[in-house]
């Protein structure tokens, strides 16, 4: 919700940024005249796409920055990514408008003539011999854009991780943009404010390019950390998961139980997210002092499936964080519900340790009530530590096991005993959350209110 509200604000700073510099031209006699309607349409279109698109593209780099303080506004890091993708995507599709708009100066020429054409915006003096450089920049940096959106919104054509590279070329195509855009924005906009807002946003954009390319996101809150202990949890290597003990420096600052770190073993995989699976101070210190946090890791792919063999004891590794805001702190007029899919039980493991007789108090905490949904409860290895937390907490959490291999899916109908205004914690696969956002807006067309907060495990 607040992901679109954000954007959808957005693109009205945007637009209205342009429609006022359309207002002063009529205002002053500029836009109108001879000009054909035809003609007139194509360059507002050209000129209000290229806004939205280098706009979009702008936000969309700032927020590749991963700073913890826009965690809050728009609820957590992985809403922070939603919005990016989002606003990605809006700038390809706003670029596709755009070059539209330029290649039907041609077809415009060939069915009406070049009459009542409007004269070539004067560009600002000093970049005038930039000009062909600055188109054909602009052509290149498009057609990278359309290939690199359609391979994030096309996961089988290219899986993530040489996806993850590909889309390191992306604060190149925004600076190759951002000329374009300096070279060939009309003269007259620098003086108004829709050429103030584009000129502060190519510069803070173009920063947060070099610090993209200077390798330099989220290096402030990386830590030198080291595998204190691994085990798995089952006899499956590679199907069960993953118990990591990861052993933090003194200057790591903490977390809020359901955080989530990136954890990196290798510098050419690159880091992963994982969800800290223990509540603060839970695992206690190392003898020597250093804390102490837990990582559970499902194999769900190729790096994840193969940990089992690789993460040993003693081994050096980065994590960095924490991130998110997924933290199950509510209003208390709400009934508290939350969902858990396979390995999305991680926050709340925290959340439940952090309910533990011996765990500090933490204000704000209130009855729940916790579904889990397991595809096999008999042989699933998480289920006995769930069970013995939610027997534990205090605030207490009752538990529902939806197994699916008894036929057991959880429905959203399910959530209604709990009452009809409900505070839904969500975390798990796509098609659950999906299916309960459904389920949200069913209640609220019977008077109940759900309000859903998701931790998206996708970031692409
Ligand atoms: C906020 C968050 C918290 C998570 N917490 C947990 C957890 O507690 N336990 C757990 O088992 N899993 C967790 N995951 C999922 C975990 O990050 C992926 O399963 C893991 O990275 C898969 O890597 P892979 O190379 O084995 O699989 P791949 O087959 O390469 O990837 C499978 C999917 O995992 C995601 N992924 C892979 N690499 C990355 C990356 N470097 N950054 C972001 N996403 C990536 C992509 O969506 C990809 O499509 C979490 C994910 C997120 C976003």
């Amino acid at each position: 919700m607040r992901v679109r509200a954000v954007w959808a604000l957005w693109s009205a700073i945007l637009t209205a940024a342009w429609m006022l510099a359309v207002w002063i031209e009529q205002s002053q006699g500029l836009g109108g005249g001879d000009i054909q309607l035809v003609w007139l349409l194509r360059r507002d279109v050209l000129l209000l796409s290229g806004v939205w698109s280098l706009g979009m593209m702008s936000l969309a780099m700032w927020l590749s920055l991963r700073q913890p303080w826009m965690e809050r506004p728009l609820g957590g890091m992985d809403q922070v990514y939603r919005l990016h993708k989002w606003l990605g995507i809006s700038a390809a599709v706003a670029a596709v408008l755009h070059w539209g708009a330029k290649e039907a100066g041609g077809w415009i020429k060939a069915g009406w003539g070049t009459a009542g054409r409007p004269p070539r915006d004067a560009m600002l003096a000093w970049l005038a011999d930039g000009r062909g450089l600055a188109k054909d920049m602009g052509e290149w940096a498009f057609y990278a854009l359309l290939v690199l959106v359609v391979v994030t919104l096309w996961q089988r054509l290219l899986p993530y991780k040489p996806w993850r590279w590909v889309h390191r070329v992306m604060p190149v195509l925004y600076l190759a943009l951002v000329w374009h855009s300096l070279v060939l924005l009309p003269q007259t906009y620098w003086q108004q404010p829709v050429g103030w807002l584009m000129g502060a946003l190519m510069a803070l954009g173009s920063v947060a390019a070099l610090w993209s390319l200077l390798g330099r996101i989220g290096r402030a809150r990386r830590y030198a950390a080291e595998v204190y202990a691994v085990q798995l949890l089952g006899d499956k290597p590679g199907q069960d998961p993953l118990e990591v003990l990861c052993a933090l420096p003194a200057q790591w600052p903490g977390h809020r139980a359901g955080q989530f770190v990136f954890a990196s073993w290798d510098a050419r995989e690159g880091a992963h997210p994982f969800t800290v699976a223990s509540a603060p101070g839970a695992c206690g210190c190392t003898p020597d002092g250093r804390p102490l946090l837990r990582l559970v890791i499902k194999p769900l792919g190729d790096y994840t499936a193969q940990l089992h063999r690789s993460l040993q004891p003693g081994m050096a590794m980065q994590i960095e964080g924490p991130y998110g805001c997924f933290d199950g702190q509510a209003g208390k007029k709400a009934a508290q519900v939350w969902v858990a899919g396979g390995v999305g039980i991680t926050p709340f493991l925290a959340w439940l340790e952090a309910r533990q007789p011996d765990a500090a108090p933490t204000a704000g905490q209130q009855p729940a009530h916790l579904h889990y949904c397991t595809r096999d409860a008999a042989h699933d290895v998480l289920l006995p530590r769930v069970q013995a937390l939610c027997a534990e907490a205090s605030p207490p959490v009752s538990l529902t096991v939806h197994d699916a291999a008894q036929g057991q899916r959880l429905q959203p109908q399910d959530l209604e005993r709990h009452g009809a205004v409900l505070d839904i914690w969500v975390c798990g696969p796509q098609g659950l959350g999906n299916a309960l956002q459904q389920g949200a807006a069913v209640a609220k067309g019977q008077g109940g209110r759900w309000r859903l907060r998701r931790e998206a495990f996708e970031m692409r």
